[in-house]
């Protein structure tokens, strides 16, 4: 049984992108798919890692900070006898390597990913030798996608296919039924390194957006489109069918236009209008006032939200 001591949890960044993106509000998509395909890789990743027999300690999607070298580690894995970085892409296509630089099959070259992993490995040793941890280190790098070719690869390479994965759990299982038991200094290992964990702020890459530019109304939680349509206190669409209770879409709306404009102040008239009309000031006062906190009073009141409050779809 794997322990997971730090849950994987949808970027924050690709979260606002998507509401950006509903609403019309990214000229270039590139880095929204770029996150959502990778994020969606790493979810594989870790779904099939949740099935691996033996003991292990799973620290998912860390961001550290070593002599003032940042780097990310999708899956950090703590076994008996050394430590697994594991570093997942999803890229779908032929690609191929030509005197160690990465080419798709249209010539384009890409960041090498082995060198980025190889890099993430050398900080992590010096931050575990920092810590007082000697384990050795072993990286892979997955491809998740069925859908990749790698040409010209040498079999020797620390790169495991998905045709490949499942020899490599079998030996995984192996490694970890030879190497003996977890301690508690495995555990601290984990908690270490949870606790050294950066958090980036979902905001810094954020392309600029404007309130007046992005279009108005109500985001399927279904298929994120705009055809949601108010029908006796829920809401429908019309592409895809999802029907949500009226309150959850409106909490949802709410939550989406404190995200995207933090400095914003949300009022009854502000939200009225970021739906396209589609209900009654009266039935969002009623929501603002039973969900967020309000500050301020007369024409100057307006709401906040609490910190306790997720109302996103994901
Ligand atoms: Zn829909």
């Amino acid at each position: 049984m794997s322990l997971v001591m730090k849950e994987r949890m949808e970027p924050g960044e690709l979260n606002l992108l998507r509401m950006l993106k509903a609403r019309g509000g990214l000229k270039d998509d590139s880095r929204f798919w770029n996150l959502e395909k990778g994020y969606q890789g790493e979810v594989l990743f870790d779904k099939w890692f949740s099935c691996m027999e033996g003991e292990w300690i799973v620290v998912n999607d860390l961001l550290l900070d070593h002599d003032g070298s940042v780097f990310q580690i999708d899956s950090l894995v703590i076994g008996g006898d050394r430590v697994y970085l594991f570093e997942v892409k999803n890229f779908e296509g032929d690609f191929y390597l030509d005197d160690g630089r990465w080419l798709s099959i249209s010539k384009k070259e890409i960041k090498n990913p082995l060198l980025q992993m190889q890099r993430c490995e050398i900080a992590l040793r010096q931050l575990l030798r920092s810590l007082g941890y000697q384990s050795p280190i072993e990286s892979n790098l997955f491809f998740i996608n069925p859908e990749f070719t790698l040409f010209n690869c040498l079999p020797n390479l620390p790169i495991v296919f998905c045709s490949q994965m499942n020899r490599f759990s079998k030996r995984l299982m192996k490694q970890s039924s030879s190497s003996g038991k977890l301690h508690a200094q495995h555990s601290r290992l984990a908690e270490k390194l949870c606790e050294l964990h950066i958090e980036k702020s979902p905001y810094e890459r954020l392309p600029e957006h404007k309130y007046d530019e992005l279009r108005k109304g109500i985001v399927c939680a279904g298929c994120g489109g705009m055809g949601v349509r108010y029908n006796y206190r829920a809401v429908e669409c019309d592409m895809c069918g999802h029907r949500e209770v009226l309150d959850m879409a409106l909490k949802r709306s709410i939550y989406e236009c404190c995200t995207l404009f933090p400095e914003k102040k949300i009022t009854t008239k502000i939200i009225h209008d970021w739906i396209r009309h589609m209900v009654s000031k009266r039935v969002i006062q009623r929501v603002l006032h039973s969900n967020f906190s309000l500050i301020g009073h007369g024409k100057s009141a307006f709401y906040v939200k609490e910190e306790k409050g997720d109302y996103t779809n994901s």
